[in-house]
């Protein structure tokens, strides 16, 4: 966008229901749900909440669809087709699905445009290929009997999806699944459901049958425990925060043992070590590690592990590029800094903060609000020097634009610095010494580690998914596809 262009977050086109069984409803014993816009809290309407009813409603076109002809019968080949139609059709509402997200979220629109909407797409065309490319196996069974192990669909899926992504969270678990056969029932964020809702409504334009995608609007408490505990959802996959992961994984064992995939929080470290080559690649590739989507981001670097040799320079470099940073709405072409999605998560990472910074952490940069700017709630891009394990800013993710520093004197220490009680969800580590970064990389306990950058870029092409606490099962890759199939075991007595 250039700067001169005039772009009208009140201009876009919002839809007001769930949508089950191909169509947007509003039963009428469902409560109602306020939302608003995170760049300036102006409010954007008021949705049904999916009651217990209203689940078993989508829950039942969903199971339909998925005992159908036109899709439980469908050959691999006509699924795969389908997929990539729906793929074009979003691909053909690109600018559109951008717009919508970045003004419902807290992405920012240059962003959007950039990734959501083509993340989107590949995601449906990348797993759209797989779908007779899966072979079964026949195993070398005794003579006179033939073995077989088939890949098969569960059935009705729940994706359940936070706010920080709201797109591109949902459609990491829509792809894979449909992909694999299966029907699906979305709960989007009760923050962020906009885009969730309009990529189902196309969806059915692009030709995929009623019920084989469905969303409802709702919060956890309500509809997502609602949808966990349903007898007739046979596979939940959750991204959220650690502690929604055990509670849900709780709900679905009581519920019927079913299984679970949990992408759930981080506190990803940031090893530094001192032979870098350049202190500003990598002062700026930290900073966007953890300033990205205003560090609303599961992965976020937010732990900075560096040498004392080389920590104030890098600090300081980091700091330069804070002070650059440029709060704003999602919509303007000037905005670095995204919002945070509300004032109640503004809050908890002003109080983290403080509550670091009493247990003896020193403020390097930031550390409260952006006063100046008088809708929304933004948060200072914030560095917390002296980070020790019993501080608050250790054990708790921030979720907001907060970078804390450990230091090591030894490279030996990094790695038990690195490590954390709970999390395990990523950890990029930066050295010019491979032989470092291989022994660094086998022994930090996370389920993604990136050398020499932080984050995943446009690359879907490998998984990602936490170690302990963090969660476990697959999103993005081939892997990905596997959280969505069960294995039947079949014998044939031909003897
Ligand atoms: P959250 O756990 O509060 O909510 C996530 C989703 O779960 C929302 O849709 C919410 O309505 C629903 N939910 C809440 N309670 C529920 C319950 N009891 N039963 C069923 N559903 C319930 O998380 P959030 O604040 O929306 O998102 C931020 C968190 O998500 C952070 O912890 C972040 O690290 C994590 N996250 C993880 C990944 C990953 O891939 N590992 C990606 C993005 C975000």
């Amino acid at each position: 966008m250039s700067k001169s262009e005039k772009f009208n977050p009140d201009g876009i086109a919002l839809r007001y229901g769930h949508f089950i069984g191909g169509r947007f409803v509003r039963p009428p014993g469902d409560g109602s749900l306020e939302i608003i816009r995170p760049s300036d809290f102006h409010p954007l309407g008021t949705l049904p909440e999916a009651s217990a009813a209203t689940v078993d409603e989508a829950v039942a076109a969903a199971k339909a669809a998925f005992r159908s002809k036109q899709w439980g019968g469908l050959s691999p080949k006509e699924r795969a087709n389908l997929l990539k139609r729906f793929a074009s059709v979003l691909a053909s509402h690109g600018p559109e699905l951008a717009e919508l997200e970045a003004v419902t979220s807290t992405r920012l629109l240059a962003e959007t445009r950039l990734r959501e909407a083509n993340i989107a797409v590949e995601l449906l065309n990348y797993y759209a290929e797989y779908i007779d490319k899966i072979d079964g196996v026949v195993t070398p069974s005794e003579s006179g009997s033939l073995s077989l192990i088939l890949n098969e669909p569960y059935g009705v899926v729940a994706g359940i999806v936070p706010w920080n992504f709201p797109m591109t969270g949902a459609m990491a678990k829509i792809a894979p699944a449909l992909a694999a056969g299966n029907t699906v029932v979305i709960k989007p964020s009760e923050l962020t459901p906009f885009s969730a809702l309009r990529v189902a409504e196309l969806a059915s334009e692009a030709g995929l049958p009623d019920g084989v995608l469905n969303v409802l609007i709702g919060t956890g408490a309500v509809t997502g425990t609602a949808l966990v505990k349903h007898p007739d959802v046979r596979k939940i996959s959750f991204t959220g925060s650690t502690a929604t992961g055990a509670r849900i994984m709780a709900d679905a064992a009581l519920s019927g043992n079913k299984p679970v995939t949990l992408e759930l929080g981080g506190k990803s470290p940031v090893i530094v070590y001192s032979d870098i080559a350049d202190l500003d690649t990598v002062a700026g590739l930290v900073t966007r590690g953890f300033l990205y989507n205003g560090g609303q981001v599961c992965t976020a670097g937010s732990r900075l592990i560096i040498d004392r040799k080389i920590k104030d320079a890098l600090v300081e470099r980091i700091a330069d590029n804070i002070g650059k940073a440029v709060p704003g709405a999602t919509w303007q072409a000037e905005t670095t800094l995204a919002p945070i999605i509300s004032q109640k998560q503004a809050d908890r990472i002003d109080r983290l903060v403080r509550k670091t910074v009493e247990e003896g952490a020193i403020l390097r940069a930031g550390g409260g609000r952006v006063e100046a700017l008088n809708a929304g709630a933004f948060f200072q891009p914030t560095i917390l020097d002296g980070l020790e394990k019993h501080m608050t800013g250790f054990r708790e993710e921030f979720f907001g634009p907060v970078i804390a520093v450990q230091t090591f004197d030894d490279p030996e220490q990094a790695l038990a610095l690195a490590d954390h009680p709970t999390y395990g969800l990523a950890a990029s580590i930066f050295t010019n010494d491979m032989r470092r970064a291989m022994r660094t990389a086998k022994s930090v306990e996370a389920g993604t580690v990136w050398v020499n950058q932080h984050g995943r870029g446009l690359d879907l092409t490998s998984p990602g998914g936490g170690y302990k606490g963090s969660g476990f099962g697959k999103d993005w890759g081939r892997q990905g596809m596997d959280a969505y199939m069960h294995q039947k075991a079949v014998w044939i007595n031909h003897g």
